[in-house]
């Protein structure tokens, strides 16, 4: 029998099914007497010490900073003013038990971001169901199954894996991961990526299909699971999980050679980063291509402020060491809301008050963000980029802003560090003007996903026009090679850092069109280094003069066979 999920972290796993199903928390009391009000809010005061106390242990016994850091969001959940501030009123004026206050109120704010139409932030429901669940457990005395004492390999087999349960794994004897909710960007395909286990999301109904115990096979690769698998898909799977090992032993083989095209030619690896890194995850890259800020919004219960955002900021500065830090500024709108803050509904978002023109219409987000990374940039080497600019008008918008910002600090004493300016190149506006932005701006990132969005007028998020949104068409090779080369004439600092970057034929195209930075999600880097080292400088201009003059991205992509 197969089942059918999404692949989220690529791979083949062989063996025996563990069934996860934490216990639920059934409020037996969820009121109570005028009398009793005193003793439930100090319930809950001494539940809220007793879950800091109990996070404070689990970051210390993190094996990566990956997992502090989302023990440290939970603290910060768990501290958030609002959140306190209902649960007391739940208990003072309603008359909720502490256990009824936590449920409700933590209820209600995960059903709000649930609602969020971008996958990134309904996924941080979980954050928030995790820490209700932490307090509950301490109100009620109970713990799960602790997921970190699985001692012998295993597929594990959930109905959903909070981040707390994900980070607990014991990844060593995690073979594989199936969950019958979640999606490509919930923390467990992101923690399954960081540690290379195949993770099949979505997989509906696997918990009562699976029992525990019975031996499978998961193909991340496809996001089929075979149960009980036959002598022959047993013997085909072994054989496609050596040759996916293979294939990634060649690649990463790449991954301590010199950054050199084959003729010699030298070329620099950045990464992309968001809430999630560690020292690690900069390990084989020169700079950070985009530090995508939105994160701290979308996981916040509401607008982060400027000392929280300092200190994100710093967090990435030190585990980047001396490498630029490309601080793109809130790139919210589009399908990126947050519950938090209530924008006018708008026909067409994605062409609507996103980025920059949020911040414009907003402009204290801006300012506070901005005083936040300038003050930051004393503890490392920071760029700061505006998503999103469409004109001159734009980028001289910002760049005064950023002025004002420095006159401010200067003014109220407090000290500050320095940050090259520079912009985002996703809009088809901005590149027909390039030869003159180039000469407003320290450097510029070209992000090909909303480029071919804007490009192509193809809504990058809807799959019913998926066919329409050509990467590789002639329109973006043109494009591309038009903003490359005026940067690179006027010896000003250009990379990529949307996902062509990150691909093998596209890395291969923008080396060809004489781009010479490429960022990308550091699982990518062992096989763009490939594809670079085997290719020389003059046969890439040549393929890519070829695109530029095919008609159709069907003949470009026939050009890179
Ligand atoms: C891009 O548009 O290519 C990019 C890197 O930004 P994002 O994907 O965050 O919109
Ligand atoms: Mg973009």
């Amino acid at each position: 029998m197969i089942l059918k999920g999404n692949g989220v972290s690529p791979g083949i796993a062989l063996g025996q099914v563990v069934l996860y199903e934490p216990i639920t928390f059934d409020i037996d009391k969820e009121y109570c007497g005028a009398n009793e009000k005193a003793t439930e809010q100090e319930r809950f005061d001494e539940a809220l010490i007793k879950a800091h106390e109990e996070l404070d242990q689990l970051i210390n016994a993190a094996k990566s900073e990956e997992q502090a850091g989302i023990f440290s969001a939970h603290k910060e959940i768990l501290d958030d003013d609002e959140i306190l501030e209902m649960v007391a009123e739940g208990i003072s004026e309603q008359s909720q038990t502490a256990q009824g206050a936590v449920r409700s109120v933590y209820t209600e704010f995960i059903a709000l971001v649930e609602k969020a139409p971008n996958p990134l932030i309904a996924n941080r429901a979980d954050d928030f169901r995790d820490v209700r669940d932490r307090l509950l457990g301490v109100l009620q005395d109970k713990k799960s199954q602790d997921l970190s004492q699985i001692k012998s390999p295993c597929i594990l087999a959930a109905k959903v894996l909070l981040p707390s349960e994900t980070a607990a794994l014991d990844h060593n004897n995690i073979l594989g991961i199936i969950t019958e909710e979640g999606g490509a960007t919930s923390h467990t395909a992101i923690i399954a990526n960081s540690f290379g286990i195949p993770a099949v999301v979505g997989a509906a109904d696997c918990l009562r299909l699976l029992s525990e115990g019975v031996y499978i096979g998961l193909d991340a690769l496809t996001g089929e699971i075979y149960i009980k698998p036959d002598a022959e898909t047993e013997a085909f799977l072994l054989k496609k999980q050596e040759a996916f090992k293979e294939r990634n032993r060649q690649s990463d083989l790449f991954l301590d050679k010199p950054n050199l095209l084959a003729d010699g030619t030298p070329y620099e690896i950045g990464v992309n980063i968001g809430g999630i890194f560690t020292a690690e995850t900069f390990k084989y890259s020169s700079f950070a291509g985009v530090f995508r800020t939105e994160f701290l919004y979308m996981e916040s219960p509401c607008l982060p402020e400027e000392e929280e955002q300092y200190r994100a900021y710093c967090r990435v500065l030190k585990a980047a060491g001396k490498r630029p830090v490309t601080l793109r500024t809130m790139d919210i709108g589009g399908d990126k809301t947050l519950p938090y803050m209530k924008l006018q509904k708008e026909e067409n978002p994605f062409l609507g008050l996103r980025a920059l023109r949020l911040c414009f219409a907003k402009p204290e987000l801006l300012y506070t963000q901005l005083r936040a990374a300038l003050r930051s940039a004393l503890h490392g080497n920071l760029r700061i980029m505006l998503p999103m600019a469409g004109s001159i008008e734009d980028i001289r918008m910002g760049r005064k802003m950023l002025n004002d910002v420095k006159a401010q600090l200067e003014e109220e004493g407090i000290p500050f560090g320095k940050a090259e300016f520079g912009i985002m190149i996703e809009i088809p506006s901005i590149a027909a003007v390039i030869d003159l932005a180039v000469r407003e701006v320290d450097f510029a990132s070209i992000g090909t996903n909303d480029l071919c969005q804007y490009l192509s007028a193809t809504d990058r998020m809807n799959p019913t026009v998926a066919d329409y949104y050509q990467t590789f068409s002639p329109a973006m090779m043109r494009t591309l090679h038009h903003v490359i080369s005026v940067f690179n004439k006027e010896g000003k600092d250009i990379s990529v850092c949307g996902e062509m970057a990150g691909d093998e034929r596209g890395a291969l195209l923008l080396c060809g069109l004489g781009l010479r930075k490429f960022s990308m999600e550091p699982n990518k880097i062992a096989k763009v280094k490939e594809i670079l080292a085997g290719i020389t400088t003059e046969k890439a201009k040549e393929i890519a003069d070829k695109a530029r003059n095919a008609a159709t991205q069907e003949e470009v992509l026939m050009l890179l066979g």
